[in-house]
């Protein structure tokens, strides 16, 4: 839950998820529809998905029980390099050193590292493999962790209160503000996209994404296809359209601008029907979330 998310927006969620699903046994056994519901609003769902599917492997092939070594960790779904060595080095005591952006720039500094990208992990990697220690590679991961969100901040380092920095390469050459690299930072590409929201007495019609992509198997306003450019809509059906709004969201590799129209239709014979007030209870993500804003008080342009 914590991937690219604070502590302090994963605190409640983490509380309900365990009060929902106190074990792996039973998250396994829980529905996809029901763990989205329950994630709506935290983001990046594939970590959803993925702890789902993990939790069933563990439940099958691991009899409930987590592997124990970097390498079979490595295989789970959603299981990165990153995640694979805090677990076997804090949980199992294995010889490997976890490398989060706090490690990354530690070592990057104290070491004096100035390359950038692969060349940059490459070179940390190495270094930390020297670190590696049969029993203390956890407290030593968190202790470079702790030391990097304390001490070694990214913007303001507090060097002259770290007991490094006698040896600090970066604090001696002062470039202790400059290291590490960083790749340069593209801009997000932006895409456009209508969504109808379609109304019946206090109903909307929502509809389920494809199982896989973007926001794969959550709840959505039917929608169009996103585009590089903004083009006319194209309606669902013959109906009167009203435009009630515009809502932005922005995903990791691109902004999204969606454009809302609102119908109504005097009888309804297809599709999934939910009360305004049960919306909630489907997995609908942030930014169907955000257009709700409109439909309760419709703003015509
Ligand atoms: S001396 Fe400064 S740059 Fe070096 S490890 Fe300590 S806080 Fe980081």
């Amino acid at each position: 839950m914590l991937q690219q998310t604070t502590v302090a927006t994963v605190k409640g969620y983490f509380a309900k998820f365990l009060g929902r699903w106190p074990s792996i046994k039973y998250l396994a056994a829980s529905s996809h529809d029901e763990l989205m519901q329950c994630w709506q609003g935290l983001g990046y769902y594939s970590r959803a998905r993925n702890l789902h599917k993990t939790a069933k492997i563990i439940t099958d092939q691991f009899n409930g029980i987590i592997p124990d070594s970097y390498q079979e960790l490595i295989k789970l779904p959603g299981i990165g390099h990153y995640t694979a060595a805090a677990v076997a080095a804090i949980a199992f005591k294995e010889p490997i050193i976890a490398i989060d952006t706090n490690v990354n720039r530690v070592l990057c500094r104290l070491f004096g590292i100035s390359s950038i990208g692969k060349n940059q992990k490459l070179q940390v990697q190495e270094i930390a493999d020297q670190f590696a220690h049969p029993k203390y590679s956890g407290n030593l991961s968190q202790a470079l962790m702790d030391l990097g969100s304390d001490l070694c901040k990214s913007k303001t380092p507090r060097c002259s209160e770290c007991f490094l920095k006698t040896d600090c390469l970066a604090y001696l050459n002062n470039l202790q503000n400059i290291l590490p690299y960083k790749p340069k930072k593209q801009d997000r590409p932006k895409r456009y996209g209508h969504s109808f929201v379609i109304r019946h007495g206090n109903q909307l019609l929502i509809e389920k994404r494809p199982d896989k992509g973007l926001l794969a198997g959550l709840y959505q306003f039917p929608t169009s296809e996103l585009l590089n450019a903004q083009v006319a809509p194209e309606f669902p059906f013959q109906s009167l359209w009203q435009p009630i709004g515009t809502v932005r969201h922005i995903f990791t590799h691109f902004e999204l601008e969606l454009t809302l129209w609102e119908t109504f239709l005097p009888d309804v014979n297809q599709g999934v029907w939910v009360e305004f007030e049960n919306l909630g209870n489907y997995g609908l993500p942030t930014m169907y979330k955000k257009a709700l804003a409109y439909i309760k008080n419709p703003v015509l342009d």
